[in-house]
């Protein structure tokens, strides 16, 4: 078993039952042991299909999947169809937790089909609850709304509770939204992201039979990136685990950055007060980095003044000294990494997909995007979710969503009059008013004879319309496959009409059409890749994956093609050069935490920097602009102060802000 593992590391993969915390710093293995735990508990008589393993993202949820099959000799050999072999389960909280919910939520009033409502849903659903509370619209925006919600779920506050816990006057008047808000989830059978873990506890804490049922699927659960888990995640694995006990987390204090999204770092750091007998191996040889981008790392991190001091020490050599570059201005900036990047690619031999960009704000990558393509370099850019946000994919999904779950109002919404059906507004209006009094959707009242008959001529075609498009895109998901009901929606509904309406460049044209087909080839893909492949789960599998994936050309893309990521999306990978872009005051640290100049906000802006740099295999390069850009006008930046104390120029964490006041910035 030893096979690939250092002492300590084969210590946690024999160690078969039990609490067990693997408390350890960057790139010393701690996902391999998960990975390799699971293939040795398999070859020790547990049943593949009673372990469950959490990971942090869908990406490292398929690698995890791909490196266990390899370990058991899976590797190669496709399933045939109709062959059932027992699989570990290994996702998402997020993904457990919709799983869960599929088979349980009528429990709690929702239907089992709900639906997932992404951002735009969210938005549509806020401003709708902020006329109804009929707040001047500077008071609460959609946007605070969501924010405020969001906050409280990931702290596990119900609506009940909110007007007890809000303190500002936003939070106040947030507190009457949130209540209508999860009303108007409910009534449209939809459950947003956190909800999906909120509910998923509140299923366990009224429900312990049903509790007990999900958790004795399992003998085994494993959890990576423990140091990321909110209230509601370390609660759900606590009931999971419970009664067998079987439970290993892996983690690193040090790479703790969602704080801001409801992370706690002490779930990790009081393991052993939850599990008094648990094992707890500490790993302290990384084999990712060269020695020299170790040290640097190292350097940065004790510069946090609160943290659990682990050993981190090289087993590869020292390698190339990390770099900084400082260039004129963010045009500079990108123009000199491409051209270094493209250098490598064509005189290095070095691969695409082995080099990152790394930054800290979603505004960042647009210049490095620009430059990529003008140096015809493939990349990808992940985190981002462009594609599902295109009109024409929205609309078709929104169609989706209607014909599974047609009381979902948002998206009838959305496609009630898209492409146009004679569907006015003021039809709509009479419709919705009918619903709201009568407290049902607006598809019940669609379907009341007396109603649309007093609707205008045009209208009572558009219901009818309407109902014929649903019946017959779900009649053909019964009788046929998902990619002909994809078919037959496209045609009924005429939505290549509707393109040609919109769009007079036959570019433009060609372009919406081929994301439509990137819709068609994604069911397809989906329905190749399972067996009980339905609209319902496909839905799920996009909610979910949309959020980290972009369209199905990057996804082919990706196979050979620069990475362009957020820090935050960098979490647990490895690449063999690395550039992390933008090292100024404002970026990273990002300008929220400079403001409130709270130390622990800097600190997690440290360990974000942290993960950044433990990254890079082999080359780093820390780059920065000496002047950047902002509303249009050009200005000097201040170098971040991460540079100063990855270099030594820095001797503890404040000196840097002082000289800045010295400065007079
Ligand atoms: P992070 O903290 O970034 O999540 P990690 O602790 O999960 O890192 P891994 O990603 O599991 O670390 O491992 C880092 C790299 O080191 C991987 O390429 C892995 O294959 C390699 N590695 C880990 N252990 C060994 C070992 N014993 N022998 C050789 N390579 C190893
Ligand atoms: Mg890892």
């Amino acid at each position: 078993m030893a096979h690939g593992l250092n002492p300590a590391q084969a210590d946690a993969v024999e160690t078969l039952s039990g609490p067990l915390l693997v408390l350890a710093g960057a790139g010393t293995g701690k996902t391999r042991v998960v990975t390799f735990r699971i293939a040795n508990l398999i070859r020790h008589g547990t049943a593949p299909d009673r372990i469950l393993a959490v990971t942090f993202t869908n990406k490292a949820a398929g690698e995890m999947k791909e490196r266990v099959g390899e370990l058991l000799g899976y590797a190669g050999k496709r399933k045939k169809r109709g062959e059932k072999r027992p699989e570990p389960t290994i996702s998402t909280f997020h993904a457990h937790c919709v799983r869960v919910l599929r088979r349980h939520a009528t429990a709690l009033g929702y239907p089992a089909k709900f639906s997932i409502y992404d951002r735009s849903d969210q938005e549509s659903l806020a401003r709708e609850i902020l006329r109804q509370l009929r707040l001047p619209g500077t008071a609460l925006k959609p946007g605070d709304l969501l924010g405020i919600i969001s906050n409280w779920k990931n702290d596990s506050v119900h609506p009940d509770q909110a007007p007890l816990v809000a303190a500002t006057d936003k939070e106040h008047l947030a507190a009457a939204g949130y209540r209508r808000y999860q009303e108007g989830l409910k009534t449209r059978g939809a459950m947003d992201f956190d909800d999906l873990l909120l509910q998923t506890e509140v299923l366990f804490d009224e429900h312990p039979e049903i509790r007990d049922a999900e958790a004795s699927r399992f003998d085994h659960v494993l959890v990576d990136e423990y140091q990321d888990t909110n209230g509601s995640q370390y609660r759900i694995t606590k009931h999971l685990a419970g009664k067998h006990r079987n439970l290993c987390v892996v983690g690193d204090d040090d790479q703790s950055i969602y704080a801001w999204r409801g992370a706690d770092v002490t779930h990790i750091l009081n393991f052993k007060n939850d599990w008094p007998d648990a094992k707890i191996v500490c790993l302290e040889a990384n084999y990712r980095s060269c020695g020299s981008i170790l040290e640097m790392a190292n350097r940065l991190i004790k510069f946090n003044a609160t943290r659990h001091d682990k050993v981190l020490r090289p087993s590869r050599p020292d390698g190339m000294r990390p770099r900084i570059a400082q260039h004129k201005d963010e045009t500079k900036e990108s123009q000199s990494v491409v051209g270094e990047i493209k250098h490598l690619i064509e005189n290095q031999h070095i691969q695409p997909r082995d080099i990152a960009i790394l930054f800290r704000t979603n505004e960042q990558p647009r210049l490095f995007e620009t430059e990529l393509r003008k140096a015809d370099v493939p990349y990808v850019m992940l985190g981002s979710q462009s594609f599902f946000d295109r009109r024409e994919v929205r609309d078709m999904v929104a169609y989706l969503k209607w014909i599974d779950q047609p009381d979902d109002e948002v998206s009838l919404l959305r496609i009630i009059n898209t492409p146009s059906r004679g569907m006015s507004p003021k039809s709509v209006k009479t419709l919705m008013e009918h619903a709201v009094a009568d407290g049902v959707s607006i598809w019940q009242v669609m379907q009341r004879r007396e109603i649309v008959a007093d609707l205008s001529p045009a209208a009572q075609r558009g219901v009818a319309d309407l109902q014929s498009v649903h019946a017959d895109v779900t009649a053909r998901t019964k009788s046929d496959s998902l990619t002909a009901a994809m078919e037959t929606l496209l045609t009924r509904t005429a939505y290549a009409d509707e393109i040609n309406r919109l769009y007079d460049e036959p570019e433009d044209r060609q372009n919406r059409m081929a994301s439509l087909g990137e819709v068609a080839n994604a069911i397809g893909a989906f329905e190749d890749n399972r067996e009980d492949a339905d609209l319902t789960g496909f839905l799920a599998d996009i909610a979910l994956s949309g959020r980290e994936m972009g369209n199905e050309k990057d996804k082919l893309a990706m196979q050979n093609a620069v990475w362009l990521l957020t820090l935050h999306a960098a979490k647990g990978l490895e690449f063999p050069v690395v550039y992390m872009v933008g090292m100024e005051e404002g970026l990273l640290p990002h300008s929220r935490s400079v403001k409130s100049g709270r130390e622990e906000d800097i600190a997690e802006e440290r360990r974000l920097c942290y993960v950044g740099i433990t990254r890079a295999q082999e080359q780093l390069t820390l780059s920065m602009a000496l002047t950047r850009r902002k509303w249009g006008k050009p200005r000097p930046t201040i170098p971040s102060q991460f540079l100063y104390e990855v270099t030594g120029q820095a001797t503890n964490p404040h000196q840097f802000r002082k000289q800045r006041k010295m400065a007079g910035r």
